[in-house]
C-alpha cells in the first residue's frame, strides 16, 4: 500500500514523500530538514529524489538529503539543476521496482522552461506537477510564454478524471476567490470554497485535488466556458474568444487580483 505525504516546508510549500513501509522518494525537496524529520519518524530508507523545475523552493533541500542518503536524482535536463544524475524527457519512464511503481515523465513548460511532471497510473491516477497545475489555479509564467503554459495544461487535463493532483503549495482559498469573481455562477466552486474554508481553519491540506473536478471549477482549464469567455472579455475589453487568447488574459488578470 503506497502512501502519498505531504511535508509542509516553508510558507505554504508541500514536499510529497511516495512510500510503503520500508522505501520512500521525495519529490521538490526545497528543504531537507523537515524531510529527513518525516523519514526518521517512519523509519524509512529514501531511495530517490525527483524534482520538476529549478526553482530553489523546490530543489534547496537536495544537497543536505544527499548527505543523509547518496540516491540518484531525476529531473529536467537543465543547466540550472547542477545535482541531477538522472536527466529525463517526455515520455520517459522512472520505475521503482521497490515499491512497484512507474512515473512517466511530461514536460510542461510555462512556469519555467524546464518544468516537467511526473503521473502514474499504477496503483493509482496521480501526477506530481510543481507549479504548473494548482487546484483552482495554475502557476506563474516566469520563463515560458502563455502558448506553452496553455498546451502544457491542455496536455495535463487529458489525463484520467480521477487523476489526483499532487500541487507544490498550499494555494487553494486564494484561487477559489479569484476563480468565484471570474464565474460567480458556479455551484461547484462555491460548495468548495466552504469545504476549502473549514479545512484550511483546521490546518488540514487541501490537495491533492482531482483533475475531474478542477475541469469544473478551474478557470486555467476552462477556457472555452462560455461563461468564463464572457467574464473574461468584459474584465478584460474586446477580445478574441479563442481559448489562448481568453487564456492568456485571465492569467494577466490573476496576476493583478
Ligand atoms: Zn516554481
Amino acid at each position: 500500500m503506497l502512501t502519498v505525504h505531504p511535508v509542509a516546508a516553508f510558507k505554504d510549500n508541500y514536499i510529497w514523500v511516495i512510500h510503503d513501509r520500508n522505501a520512500a522518494i521525495v519529490i521538490d525537496p526545497g528543504a531537507a530538514l523537515p524531510v529527513i524529520e518525516y523519514l526518521r519518524s517512519k523509519q524509512l530508507q529514501l531511495i530517490a529524489i525527483l524534482i520538476t523545475h529549478h526553482h530553489h523552493d523546490h530543489t534547496g533541500g537536495v544537497t543536505g538529503l544527499l548527505q543523509f542518503s547518496g540516491v540518484p536524482v531525476y529531473g529536467p535536463h537543465s543547466k540550472n539543476i547542477s545535482a541531477i544524475t538522472h536527466s529525463v524527457l517526455e515520455n520517459d519512464e522512472v520505475a521503482f521496482p521497490e515499491l512497484s511503481l512507474t512515473l512517466t515523465v511530461i514536460e510542461v513548460p510555462g512556469h519555467t522552461l524546464d518544468h516537467i511532471a511526473y503521473y502514474a497510473h499504477q496503483p493509482f491516477d496521480m501526477l506530481f506537477c510543481g507549479d504548473t497545475l494548482f487546484a483552482c489555479g495554475c502557476g506563474r509564467i516566469f520563463e515560458g510564454t502563455a502558448e506553452q503554459m496553455y498546451r502544457s495544461l491542455q496536455e495535463l487535463s487529458q489525463l484520467p478524471d480521477d487523476t489526483l493532483i499532487y500541487c507544490a503549495h498550499e494555494y487553494t482559498l486564494s484561487n477559489i476567490k479569484f476563480a468565484r469573481v471570474v464565474d460567480p455562477e458556479n455551484d461547484t466552486l462555491e460548495a468548495f470554497e466552504i469545504t476549502t474554508q473549514n479545512q484550511r481553519d483546521q490546518n488540514i491540506p487541501t490537495v491533492p485535488t482531482k483533475l475531474g473536478n478542477e475541469k469544473s471549477m478551474n478557470p486555467f482549464l476552462r477556457c472555452e466556458n462560455r461563461e468564463i469567455i464572457a467574464s473574461v472579455q468584459s474584465h478584460c475589453g474586446c477580445l478574441q474568444p479563442d481559448p489562448l487568447s481568453i487564456f492568456t488574459a485571465l492569467r494577466n488578470w490573476k496576476n493583478n487580483f
